[in-house]
């Protein structure tokens, strides 16, 4: 396949050359931070009809699912719900002691990376709002990477690799989006409620996420 220099792309142009070279191949993946606002925005003023799906792990707050709604009504979209294997997570959740509690990793290939790898299953490229300024794995991240996933060589592109925190807010409140009323509330970054807590002590824009775990991330981006 005939690439361009992913690097060299504005994130209008990216978002562009990767809806029209996948169509409907491609999917936005977002958990609705604000990275994925300013994506599904971007991605749907070029597209309307852009794809894109939401991990319901089961383990949202309700402001998330809140946010979900609202989000879909401002930018006249819905997204894909993709749910955990239900029959394995009533196993799992049999056990006296919560498997996010006993063991974190399983916890999230059930709920997250088996959803999401199902999605994958059916797509070419996928895309994400990750940033390199969100620190942690993230400050290598390209514009765009082959990741080989089932066998299957699929592109996943970040259209906002570049942009910084301030840009992202800048853009939100420019176009009066919505976003995560727990923002509002000390959490900067939010997942899952039992590994999200807010978080004022270092100012890092994933904070409170994962706190007391042996981690930063939950396996989505890092475990190609
Ligand atoms: S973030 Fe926590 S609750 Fe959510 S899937 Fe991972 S371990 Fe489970």
């Amino acid at each position: 396949m005939d690439c361009p220099d992913f690097e060299a792309l504005t994130t209008p142009a990216l978002l562009a050359w990767t809806l029209e070279r996948f169509g409907h191949r491609v999917a936005i993946s977002t958990a609705l931070g604000p990275s994925g606002v300013v994506l599904l925005h971007l991605a749907t003023q070029l597209d309307p009809k852009a794809r894109a799906f939401f991990i319901d792990t089961g383990f949202h707050f309700p402001e998330t699912l809140a946010h979900l709604d609202a989000l879909e009504a401002r930018l006249g979209i819905r997204l894909e719900r993709v749910t955990p294997d239900a029959a394995e997570v009533a196993a799992r959740d049999a056990s006296a002691t919560p498997l996010h509690r006993s063991s974190p990793d399983d916890c999230c290939a059930l709920r997250k990376v088996e959803p999401m790898d199902r999605v994958l299953r059916g797509l070419d490229a996928w895309m994400t709002g990750i940033r390199r300024d969100q620190g942690g794995a993230r400050v290598s991240a390209p514009a765009a990477e082959w990741r080989n996933v089932g066998g299957r060589d699929l592109l996943k592109v970040n259209p906002l690799v570049a942009w910084d925190r301030k840009a992202i807010w800048a853009h939100i409140f420019e176009h009066d989006l919505p976003y995560n009323a727990l923002h509002d509330r000390g959490y900067p970054s939010v997942g899952c409620w039992p590994c999200t807590q807010p978080s004022d002590a270092s100012g890092e824009e994933r904070a409170g996420r994962f706190v007391g775990q042996a981690r930063t991330e939950c396996g989505l981006h890092t475990r190609f």
